[in-house]
């Protein structure tokens, strides 16, 4: 199984500016003056090798939506701004391997319906495709009501009717498990306003826990605290940690999301292997969680420093390997 992110920014899409660019490209000619880089190669291995990922990439700006790969059908986590680029590779794809005529199956689990997770749908291209089908599924009575009423007018020009994919939704039982596209999914109830809802995936001995916009509260240092049990030795745990530990627990605390340190903490007790941070806080630049990604990681070390835990910070384009 392999997860793939298409858009990893929380609350809203954070678009890169030109300033920031000329910033990147000025590092990088810094940084290069004491290297000989006389050939293509040369070059290739200065960026990889001695640029940090702020300078050299981009953690981007899409909203919410993850890839589980390696399935028969389409498998999505939410439908934010990075479900277009996903439609669109699918398109080039298929163009590619010369199966334009042959329809997909796309399953897209919504954890919630704020708009930041569900703003991608109405330019997912596939969705327009007469032949297609896209099971939309989440565990809110309106989850059916929310994709209708953002493509209704004034907001949009083209109403969800007008989408010639057969579209359908599912409303489902947190806590009860689900065969879906061949992976065994169960829902679990999250602390965020309005309510969210976060996914353990489980396929072949591998399981993947999907757990955004979620707010870890005091009752989370308890021993039977049941997120404990839900994130028990995930091979991946993509885990909302939009703020830093101050954030969380002074000026936005009840704002509904959680953060890095609680996020270490949690899979330490769960026995998680793979942590990645995810939601990321549209405010931060590139640098700024270059060094939400170090300090997490040096939080670790002191703590645990034996740990096998190994963190990520989510990013568009980012594939995990499970
Ligand atoms: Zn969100
Ligand atoms: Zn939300």
């Amino acid at each position: 199984m392999k997860v793939y992110f298409w858009g990893s920014r929380g609350s809203l899409p954070a678009s890169i500016t030109s300033a920031m660019i000329e910033a990147k490209i000025f590092k990088a000619l810094q940084a290069a003056q004491s290297f000989c880089l006389s050939t293509d190669d040369a070059i290739k291995t200065f960026i990889h090798n001695e640029l940090p990922f702020a300078v050299r990439g981009s953690y981007g700006g899409n909203t919410s939506c993850v890839e589980i790969r390696g399935l028969s059908e389409h498998v999505l986590c939410d439908a934010g701004t990075g479900l277009r680029d996903f439609g669109n590779h699918v398109l080039k794809t298929k163009k590619l391997t010369g199966q334009n005529d042959v329809p997909d199956v796309f399953h897209i689990f919504v954890s919630h319906v704020h708009w930041d997770h569900i703003q991608g749908f109405p330019f997912f291209t596939p969705a327009f495709i007469p032949g297609n089908r896209v099971h939309i599924y989440g565990f809110q009575a309106e989850l059916e009501e929310a994709f209708v009423n953002q493509q209704n007018t004034p907001c949009f020009p083209v109403p969800l009717q007008a989408m010639r994919a057969d579209i359908s939704f599912h409303v489902l039982e947190p806590g009860r498990p689900y065969d879906i596209a061949g992976i065994s999914v169960t829902g679990i109830k999250q602390n965020h306003p309005g309510d969210s809802y976060g996914y353990c995936f489980r396929q072949d001995g591998k399981k993947v826990v999907y757990s955004t916009d979620s707010e870890h509260k005091e009752n989370s240092t308890e021993d039977s605290y049941e997120f404990i049990e839900f994130f028990q030795d995930a091979d991946l745990l993509i885990f909302d940690a939009q703020y830093s530990f101050l954030d969380a627990v002074a000026t936005k605390e009840n704002w509904g999301h959680s953060s890095n340190i609680i996020g270490v903490e949690l899979a330490l007790r769960s026995g998680v292997r793979r942590l990645c941070l995810f939601h990321n806080e549209h405010t931060y630049d590139d640098e700024a969680l270059d060094q939400f990604l170090s300090d997490t990681c040096k939080y670790l070390q002191l703590i645990d420093n034996s740990s096998p835990l190994k963190i990520y910070l989510a990013y568009d384009g980012l594939e995990i390997e499970i």
